[in-house]
């Protein structure tokens, strides 16, 4: 996708974000003070509140849930496994905002996407370079996304893969996972640009706007499986970053098991229109 179609938004640590004005930006917030500051007063560029490590703060959720303002907040579960109940916690604030669950690939996985979706909340899971644990939780939680009737909002990066299969042109995994640069600019504390699931953006990288297709050049350069690899329209290498050595056997497995459940539901409407218009 172009950058016309996403202007770059920069994502920052609450006090730098203070300086942002109207420029697109996201706070990453992880107090209750800072939490309720941006609800309270947002700036103008403010797209969403980035909320980190304050899942289990009962008293953040009752004085936020107060605020007069919406907002959109993006629920970050670095632990699923040991975070995923809190979630019961935000059940009032997300009657007042809309707020959505970002859950990293980790143990505790799918429990954290079941409640999620009971909770009627969207989910976006970060895959990362899962291990194969992980990797099963993945293709369980796929599983459940696709057949219990439960889920009503969208599980990223599951729903956009699946809408990819029927598309002309695919969107890329960076992108749909807000993880691509040119559009999704992360900072550290000190204001430097640093790149996804890493802690730098060092003189050897590309620019932000070039990363993606740079690194998968790279790969394709030094023979990489993404050479052969039927996904990689959509993945543009990223289950290579930042180890370039992962194997993306599992990977391919879950991609393929979207590919299948698109196929079976373009086969199910099919045979639909099929009877409807000759219903003998
Ligand atoms: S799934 Fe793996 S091999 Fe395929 S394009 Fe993505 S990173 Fe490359």
């Amino acid at each position: 996708m172009s950058q016309e179609n996403h202007p770059l938004v920069r994502i920052l640590p609450s006090a730098l974000a203070e300086a942002q004005g109207d420029q697109p930006f996201v706070a990453i917030v992880r107090c209750r003070e800072e939490l309720c500051r941006w609800l309270r007063d947002p700036l103008p560029g403010l797209r969403w509140l980035q909320v980190e490590g304050i899942l289990s703060d009962s008293d953040a959720w009752m004085e936020a849930a107060q605020s007069g303002s919406e907002g959109l907040l993006d629920l970050i579960m670095a632990d699923p496994c040991s975070e995923f109940a809190d979630l019961y916690k935000v059940v009032d604030i997300s009657a007042v905002h809309d707020v959505r669950v970002t859950i990293q690939a980790r143990p505790g996985l799918l429990k954290a996407v079941k409640l999620a979706a009971a909770l009627r909340l969207p989910v976006r899971i970060l895959p990362g370079q899962p291990s194969s644990d992980v990797l099963a939780e993945l293709k369980q939680a796929l599983d459940f996304y696709l057949h219990a009737p439960a889920v009503e909002a969208p599980v990223e990066f599951f729903h956009s893969c699946l809408a990819n299969t029927q598309a002309a042109e695919a969107a890329s995994l960076w992108m749909i996972l807000e993880e691509d640069p040119v559009a999704y600019l992360q900072h550290d504390i000190n204001g430097q640009a640093k790149l996804p699931r890493s802690d730098w953006f060092g003189s050897t990288e590309s620019s932000p706007a070039q990363f993606v297709e740079s690194h998968l050049q790279s790969l394709l350069e030094q023979g990489a499986e993404c050479a052969a690899c039927a996904w990689r329209q959509s993945c543009r290498g990223y289950f290579k970053w930042p180890d370039r050595t992962y194997s993306c056997e599992g990977i391919k497995d879950l991609f393929s098991a979207i590919q299948a459940a698109s196929d079976e539901m373009a086969r199910d409407l099919a045979s639909c229109v099929l009877q409807t218009t000759n219903p003998t």
